[in-house]
């Protein structure tokens, strides 16, 4: 197994038989040309990451027989498995088939039982058969068909020299979905296709995706063992770590561990939660058996809509912004201490969300019974996404607040 070494060189392992890396090639000119969407290569990418195999590259190529050779000559040199839509029709600029002969060597002959069938399909229509469909019932040597039920274009399916794979498959994609779906994904999954990947998750709080990037550095961000990533969600900034396979002694589990641990040294301060978890378990384990009252203001529910399927939220009420007592109470803390003593709660949380300009002000109180903390803030943007990221912001002073006492 080679590793992606940062030149085009991505983890293979068709020789022993195993497939790990991929390529996608889109063809036909309606996609080059935009007429098209090409949304077969984004599904294929998902499917293909999914299994475990590692896609190196996604390519659409126009109707050019010297272009979709070329193609096909670069993907199977650098990768073991190239997975093509498109370019299986009967007429003269369909020319996925042509292709794939050229790079095996070997010349395509209609195979009599597709021919057969498709000739059935036609008649079944009252249609008369053309000489040009005899070209969808081509093979080569290599190649055995993947049906179609759908469509007139059998897949192929091509067994490479060097062990490697090529699936060729319709474009219109209610004909290449249940193609892969139904007869290519199965056929892979016997091969071995994909690797066991193992993943670590961080989820980050009180910090952007730029600044976590900068304490991960760039060195650990380009490496491609393990990869680390980072992404900005709604509700953190995720830092994804994950390696596949073993390599140099070092198996994935074990070099994802120890990359981990040193990030969360690094990161600590800001890591709420890891992996599956959410802000439910990282508040609900600092609240550590306590249960907890909110009052959200301005904030159109959503902590309550965050927090509400939570064991330990024994109250939760919703204030609009145009309430009375948001006249009365400008200041959150009698309101923290006023929710913990109606639910009544260990811990009460009042939370005041007012649109200032282009952002949103935040002002938090927290009351544990023996005293009231008070924390301002700024959230990013105003309107609808101000409201959600205000929720999130008294979600992540209560965690951190409940972290320090
Ligand atoms: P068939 O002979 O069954 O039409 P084909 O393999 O010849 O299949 P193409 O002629 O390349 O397929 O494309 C047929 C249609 O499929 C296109 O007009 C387009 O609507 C759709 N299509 C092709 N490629 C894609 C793609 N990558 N993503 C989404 N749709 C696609």
């Amino acid at each position: 197994v080679t590793p992606a070494d940062g030149h085009g060189r991505w983890p293979r392992d068709a020789q022993a038989g195993h497939l790990l890396s991929a390529e996608i090639l889109s063809i036909g000119t309606e996609i080059t040309t935009g007429e098209t969407q090409d949304t077969n290569a984004g599904d294929l990418a998902q499917e293909l990451t999914a299994l475990g195999v590692h896609v190196a590259r996604v390519s659409a190529l126009p109707d050019d027989i010297r272009a979709i050779t070329d193609s096909f000559a670069r993907a199977t040199a650098d990768v073991d498995l190239v997975v093509s839509t498109g370019g299986l029709g009967p007429t003269p600029d369909d020319l996925t088939r042509e292709a794939i002969a050229a790079i095996c060597g070997e010349t395509p002959e209609v195979d009599p039982a597709i021919e057969a069938w498709l000739r059935g399909l036609f008649e079944r229509r009252g249609l008369s058969m053309s000489e040009m469909n005899r070209k969808q019932a081509w093979l080569i040597p290599s190649a055995t068909a993947l049906p179609n039920p759908n469509g007139t274009a059998p897949g192929w399916w091509v067994e490479r020299a060097d062990r490697g794979l090529i699936v060729a498959l319709p474009g219109p994609p209610r004909e290449m979905r249940p193609m892969w779906r139904d007869h290519a994904l199965p056929r892979l999954r016997e091969r071995g296709a994909g690797a066991d990947t193992f993943t670590r998750t961080l989820k980050l709080t009180g910090i952007g995706e730029s600044a976590a990037a900068e304490i991960i550095g760039e060195k650990l961000l380009r490496a491609p063992r393990p990869s680390v990533a980072t992404y900005a969600r709604a509700a953190s900034v995720d830092v994804r770590i994950s390696a596949t396979g073993d390599e140099g002694g070092s198996s994935a589990p074990d070099l994802v561990e120890r990359v981990t641990a040193d990030l969360e040294l690094r990161l600590g301060e800001y890591v709420f939660a890891r992996d599956g978890e959410g802000w439910l378990d990282a508040i609900g384990s600092r609240l550590n058996g306590r249960t907890l009252g909110v009052v959200e203001i301005g904030t159109a529910g959503h902590l309550t809509a965050l927090l509400g399927d939570a064991p330990w939220l024994v109250f939760a009420e919703l204030l609009g912004p145009r309430n009375p007592i948001v006249k009365t109470h400008r200041s959150p803390e009698p309101l923290a201490r006023r929710v913990r003593e109606a639910a009544p709660a260990d811990v009460g949380l009042a939370v005041i969300a007012r649109e200032r300009g282009a952002d949103t002000t935040v002002s938090i109180a927290i009351a544990d019974g023996r005293e009231t903390f008070r924390e301002r803030r700024m959230a990013f943007l105003g309107g609808e996404q101000g409201r959600r990221r205000a929720a999130l912001v008294g979600a992540a002073a209560l965690w951190r607040r409940l972290g320090s006492s």
